[in-house]
């Protein structure tokens, strides 16, 4: 099982404080060998974060990267040799906040073949908005987001899909189980043998109906994550 942590634009360095709490947490977890946790901070945490999580076996990963893989003249942006640099093992690609932002499908789709190549794994992020569901269009939908963000790519154990629908991030609101457990399905019928994981308002209320779904293979977390005591009772909750 995943639990990734997608801090968003949250975090300065003092934030850092509590990770040896989650680092304390993990060490003595029973289930530890079978549970991966990855924090994925702003890129101004990356190095810092890694630095902290030395001597665990928490992971850190980036919550976007630039479709270049060479140096270049685009203000603002890091691209995946950057990351991977720092200490990155992950990345977030195709995350809805980001595709809100312009990014579509064959941007995405160059940004994975490039992270791979440069060594970090993908956390490739997929989901319908609230109006391509209510028009009954998910599957359409993922099936699009699948076939164009992974064209020419070989499925790789170094890919793991998130599927998060849009209207389920940051409202509360979660898919109802029968539901979830069918998208899941259809996913990895699509793609075959890679992780899928769930986001969208995962919280330690819900963890309880969540992890019941059981081809579900981790949780991406907004913003439960950033605060260590839920992130810790989510994972201990997935095992009670
Ligand atoms: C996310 O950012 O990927 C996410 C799922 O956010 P939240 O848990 O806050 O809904």
């Amino acid at each position: 099982m995943y639990f990734i942590a997608n801090w968003k634009m949250f975090g300065g360095l003092n934030s850092l404080n509590s990770l040896h709490k989650v680092m304390k947490f993990f060490k003595t977890f029973k289930k530890k060998r079978i549970v991966k946790v990855i924090y994925c901070p702003p890129n101004t945490l990356i190095r810092p974060m890694t630095k902290k999580l030395k001597n665990s076996k928490i992971e850190v990963g980036a919550q976007n990267c630039h479709e270049k893989l060479e140096y270049g003249a685009f203000t603002g942006s890091v691209n995946s040799k950057m990351l991977k640099s720092v200490g990155a093992k992950y990345v977030i690609i195709g995350h809805s906040e980001v595709r809100k932002a312009g990014e579509n499908n064959r941007l995405i789709n160059l940004k994975i073949k490039n992270s791979l190549s440069s060594g970090l794994k993908v956390i490739f992020c997929i989901g319908e908005t609230l109006k391509e569901k209510r028009k009954k269009l998910t599957k359409k939908v993922l099936n699009q987001q699948i076939a164009s963000g992974l064209k020419k790519i070989k499925k790789s154990k170094n890919i793991l899909i998130a599927y998060e629908p849009v209207w389920a991030i940051g409202t509360g609101i979660i898919p109802k189980k029968k539901e979830l457990f069918e998208t899941i399905t259809f996913i990895k019928k699509k793609i075959k043998n890679l992780k899928v994981l769930y986001g969208g308002s995962v919280n330690s209320d819900n963890i309880n109906q969540l992890k019941l779904i059981e081809n579900i293979d981790g949780f991406l977390i907004g913003g439960a994550s950033q605060d260590h005591k839920k992130f810790i009772d989510i994972i201990k909750k997935t095992y009670n």
